[in-house]
């Protein structure tokens, strides 16, 4: 990873740099700490390529940890592919932990507090919690089982962890100040009772810490040097520290905040991603057209442009709103010297060659990719028989149209001119051939300066063409739903429909309602035609489609018998010619 360019700022980076040189730390040590409730998604692309790319700045590591503290909502299948795609972004992680591998510490800790007196059960109904807790503007109110016995509080715990309580029934909870303007501060829950399974340590536990009394001890026992987390954990800080202090941690972790990834068109979160595949909008995480690490990766998006990504739009504490073209200009920059050139046709038409020898097919030269000549040379057959896009005719051209309309000649990319000389309609008037003429002296390459034509169209030569599946994606919901939480107030059919069958499923409405923006036409499947080259491609091969974009080879439907193609993103030129 030493070919790290680091070209944004990056406050952090900073921070590390005084640390190390003041004293605080001796050595640099970060953790990626995931939830394993459902994939990854862009957003934590941004703390992957943080967090490892600065330890490894300094000479450090990073860890993965599972904070699966919350069995209720985990599954090895996350577990898995969070693995699999922090190894394929090209990280590896020093070592590998799971919150639940401390419960045991955990629980010690727990009651180390109630022995110090600074912990109590608690037996408060969730609602009259609530009601102690207080507001922003008014103090809380301590709960009467705020004053029990030591004793008693070791023996409540102990028989809460034994099982002799159903859940809900009782909490722990740190002593902490119920006046503090600081809501985290006011004698937070540390421990729940579920009589969950879990998908670490199976039966073994029924209570379960919270997430502020775990993240700072698993920090601490792991030797975490910066605990680097998003802002909404910014008040959560003193609770943080007080946890560490209070648990007498010899190793003190110390937690920095930025401001967490959002992006135009883009929904960034599990929550909303998981309901997209509940109800079977999307045909899985992996569908291309979710922002999630596999979603990109079966598009056809690389790690390094992701990568490049995310060091370009850097590392800051103010909110904002990263336009999704910057990574799309990313994976055009990595693909642009990679990525094989070809044709393909999504629309087509085909168009017989009158004066070419009927049989006859010739093998034309074409760069494999001009701009890096190194890839070398193919050959392209042509023949009496081609497809052209449907969009590069028209009977009646409109002014300034230079492509092929009747008279018109046009030049065949890496092969000749040819010019429109008779139009076959159906039955119905829609223009299913054309006939053409071509000329042998206009011969790519051959030098030929006698005429010139305005229009250069891309083509597929008809007996060796392979028929192709073009799967073209546009945004999955329009932006006012992915950028807010906030309906707007025009709703697509199939939006109206997704949301009324998701309440029927149970699910809220507040978590649904960004269903009603879903964009109806975020698919569009064509069936067309590729170079016979792209038939065998192996599964994520990507390929500049001459004046249509990149393209990937999916990785879930391509079979022997069926090519299916991702558009990964659209050239920056504009289609026409
Ligand atoms: P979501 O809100 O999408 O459900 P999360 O924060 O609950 O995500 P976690 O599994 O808890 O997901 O996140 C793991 C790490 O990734 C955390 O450190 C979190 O701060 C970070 N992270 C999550 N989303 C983003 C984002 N959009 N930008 C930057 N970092 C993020
Ligand atoms: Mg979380």
């Amino acid at each position: 990873m030493s070919d790290t360019v680091v070209t944004s700022s990056n406050f952090i980076r900073h921070i590390v740099s005084e640390d190390l040189q003041n004293g605080r730390v001796n050595h640099v040590l970060t953790r990626f700490p995931p939830e394993p409730n459902g994939y990854l998604h862009i957003g934590h692309a941004k703390s992957i390529c943080l967090n490892f790319e600065l330890a490894d700045e300094f000479g450090g590591k990073t860890n993965l940890r599972f904070d699966d503290t919350n069995p209720v909502k985990e599954d090895t299948e996350y577990v898995e592919s969070i693995q699999e795609d922090v190894r394929w972004l090209g990280f590896q992680w020093d070592d590998l932990f799971y919150a639940s591998d401390f419960f045991g510490k955990m629980y010690d800790c727990a009651e180390l507090l109630i022995r110090k007196g600074l912990a109590f059960v608690c037996e408060l109904t969730a609602e009259e919690t609530r009601q102690y807790r207080g507001s922003l503007t008014e103090g809380g109110k301590e709960s009467p089982y705020r004053s029990r016995s030591i004793e008693e509080n070791l023996d409540l715990f102990a028989r809460m962890r034994a099982g002799e309580f159903p859940d809900g029934s009782k909490v722990l909870r740190a002593k902490i100040d119920m006046s503090s303007p600081n809501m985290n501060l006011r004698d937070p829950v540390i421990y729940r009772i579920s009589h969950t399974e879990h998908h670490n340590t199976g039966n073994a536990w029924c209570i379960y810490p919270m997430y502020d009394f775990a993240h700072p001890l698993c920090d601490a026992f792991e030797g975490i040097s910066h605990s680097i987390c998003t802002l909404e954990f910014e008040d959560h800080r003193p609770l943080y520290d007080w946890v560490v202090e209070a648990c007498e941690m010899p190793h003190v972790p110390r937690q920095y905040e930025f401001a967490r990834l959002n992006m135009t068109e883009t929904v960034m979160s599990k929550r909303k991603l998981k309901l997209l595949v509940d109800e079977a909008i999307v045909d899985g995480w992996d569908d291309p057209r979710m922002p999630t690490i596999s979603g990109l990766r079966r598009r056809g998006f690389t790690p390094d442009a992701i990568r490049q990504f995310c060091r370009e739009i850097g590392v800051a504490r103010a909110f904002s709103t990263v336009d999704a073209k910057m990574l799309d200009h990313f994976i055009r920059e990595d693909l642009k010297l990679k990525a094989p050139r070809t044709m393909g046709v999504l629309h087509p038409l085909k168009v017989v060659i009158t004066n070419y020898p009927q049989g006859q097919v010739e093998w034309l030269d074409a760069e494999i990719n001009p701009e890096n000549p190194d890839m070398g040379i193919r050959q392209i057959p042509f023949s009496r028989e081609i497809y052209i896009e449907q969009d590069d005719f028209m009977e009646v051209p409109p002014p300034k149209y230079h492509r092929l309309f009747p008279g018109n000649e046009v030049r065949l990319k890496h092969a000749y001119f040819i010019k429109c000389e008779e139009i076959i309609k159906d039955a119905d008037g829609n223009v299913i051939e054309l006939r053409a003429t071509y000329d042998p002296a206009t011969k790519s390459g051959s030098g030929f300066t006698e005429r010139k034509v305005k229009g250069t169209i891309h083509w597929v030569e008809a007996s060796h063409a392979a028929p192709a599946e073009f799967r073209l994606y546009e945004p999955l919901v329009r932006e006012a739903a992915s950028s807010s939480s906030e309906a707007a107030p025009s709703t697509s059919d199939i939006g109206e429909k997704a949301f009324a069958k998701a309440i029927n499923n149970g699910v809220r409405e507040g978590d649904a309602s960004f269903l009603k923006e879903l964009n109806p036409s975020s698919l569009l499947v064509l069936n067309g035609f590729v170079e016979a080259d792209v038939k065998h491609a192996e599964i994520q091969t990507k390929y500049q489609f001459f004046r249509h974009g990149y393209f990937n080879v999916d990785s879930k439907y391509t079979t022997e018998e069926r090519l299916v193609l991702n558009l990964i993103v659209e050239l920056k030129s504009s289609f026409k010619v």
